[in-house]
């Protein structure tokens, strides 16, 4: 029986963990976090580490489409990637998560309504699990996984892979201990980015540079995207802003929602984000609007930039996220909190700990425009949104790791180190690193076949 080390009980690690106890391999999951039931969503490091990656205490939004959270197509052809998606729907629906229903009728109604307005709406399979139904379906998870002979290694940091000969040979653990291991597989996730990258330069691999998205956390009242979110949960709606021709997307929908503040203190960076509770909702709803920035020359870094931008509108905020109303950024002035909290129809923010500002101080001139331009185009289809009261949050920064250069299977160029999920750049949300480490798990198998 061979022995697989995958590194990381995040979404990524939990499938390829289940693809490969599934088949009889003997799989040993490290994670430097607690166990489900230990965890504690207060505390920052246990927000992002454990069983259940950062997906434990996410909004549990999950998107069943191969180019959504990723891009499958990378991987494999259309049919394959939408039978993996099938795939990893049914394991999701063997835990209670189901699809929500949608009227064919109505989302291709929306559809063309879109289309009309010159914008591109994804229609596709979403569940939402909800924050506080996540902790026990990743406790269930964990269970099975153990009853299918997984040994879990938690409050275990990985710090290196063993390499000799060629090849991945295992890890080493903190404090070094050395696990040896036929194959390897780090899904590390977004927190163990840095780690993966150090690793795979340490081995001579070659890495690619991912894009950026840079923008806002918009909130607006829960009825002005009602009949939107009536048709589906989670919109993804792609517009192209005319002036600097950018696509612009909406992202991460929280309907009834919460933003909620995104630190990263490493960095010094504060930004935004938001999620849905499934039992305690408010009057609004809250999106992510984001522009992707992919440099060549001679910045190949985008993360590097999207940092310094977030550093900028950190500086500006004083250390929190800086809100401004729609109607005072069009009028070129700061928001305070007179001003934004005027009349009784004005939007009252989810998210207090902010500074009432000005974003166009905080964000690229271009992305300023973009935005701008994005929100006048989807009010077309959702009247409403380009009100005066409709609030920004500024920043919302989403990264991906830069991506490890693999063959099509996510393995690495040294034979039997694989990688998966949002920390190999390969994904970025639960499904997409779902999927990725059902496909490292299968190319494993196919490997030591
Ligand atoms: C607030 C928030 C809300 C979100 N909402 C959604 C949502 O609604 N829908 C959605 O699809 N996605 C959402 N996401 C993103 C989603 O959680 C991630 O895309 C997903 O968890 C990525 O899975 P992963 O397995 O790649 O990595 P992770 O879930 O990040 O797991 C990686 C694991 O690796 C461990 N690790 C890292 N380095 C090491 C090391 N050296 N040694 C040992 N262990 C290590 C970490 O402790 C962690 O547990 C959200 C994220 C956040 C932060």
């Amino acid at each position: 029986m061979s022995t697989v080390a995958v590194v990381g009980a995040g979404p990524a690690g939990i499938f390829a963990a289940h693809e490969l106890a599934g088949q009889g391999h003997r799989v040993i999951l490290l994670d430097m976090g607690k166990p489900v039931s230990e965890r504690d969503r207060e505390n920052g490091f246990d927000l992002l580490h454990g069983m259940g990656g950062a997906g434990t205490f996410s909004d549990g939004k999950i998107n069943f489409h191969p180019q959504v959270g990723g891009d499958l197509y990378e991987f494999m052809s259309p049919g394959q990637a939408w039978e993996l998606i099938r795939h990893i729907e049914a394991i999701f629906g063997a835990y209670g998560v189901h699809v929500m229903s949608t009227s064919d009728e109505a989302t291709l109604d929306l559809e063309k309504r879109a289309a009309k307005a010159g914008v591109r709406f994804l229609p596709i399979r979403q569940a939402h699990i909800g924050s506080d139904h996540l902790t026990e379906l990743m406790q269930r998870l964990s269970e099975d996984l153990q009853r299918m002979g997984v040994v879990f290694r938690m409050n275990t940091r990985v710090t290196d892979v063993l390499a000799s000969d060629g090849r991945a040979r295992g890890v080493v653990i903190e404090g070094g201990e050395q696990l040896l291991a036929d194959a390897v597989l780090l899904a590390a996730g977004r927190v163990g980015s840095e780690w993966t990258r150090r690793v795979i330069e340490r081995l001579g691999l070659s890495v690619v540079y991912n894009p950026v998205d840079v923008g806002v956390r918009v909130e607006v009242p829960a009825i002005v995207m009602a009949d939107v979110i009536d048709i589906c949960y989670d919109p993804k709606f792609y517009v192209r802003a005319p002036t600097y021709d950018d696509q612009v997307r909406t992202f991460c929908v929280s309907p009834h929602g919460f933003v909620v503040r995104e630190s990263y203190p490493e960095e010094g960076v504060v930004g935004v984000n938001g999620h849905s509770l499934k039992d305690r909702q408010t009057e609004n709803t809250n999106f992510a609007l984001l522009t992707s920035i992919n440099l060549t020359e001679p910045v190949e870094s985008t993360t590097a930039y999207g940092v310094s931008i977030a550093r900028l509108a950190t500086t500006i905020g004083g250390g929190r996220p800086t809100l401004q109303s729609l109607g005072d950024l069009r009028r070129h002035r700061r928001s305070t909190w007179s001003r934004l909290s005027k009349s009784p129809g004005d939007v009252v923010p989810t998210l207090e700990d902010v500074t009432p500002g000005d974003i166009s101080m905080a964000l690229p001139h271009r992305i300023v425009t973009d935005l701008l331009e994005a929100l006048d185009v989807l009010a077309r289809i959702i009247p409403g949104l380009d009100a005066d009261r409709t609030l920004l949050y500024a920043l919302e920064l989403k990264r991906y790791a830069n991506k490890p250069r693999t063959d099509r299977a996510l393995q690495t160029d040294l034979p039997g180190l694989y990688v998966a999920g949002d920390g190999a750049g390969v994904a970025r949300g639960i499904g997409g690193a779902a999927a990725t480490g059902a496909i490292a798990a299968r190319g494993i198998m196919a490997g030591l076949a």
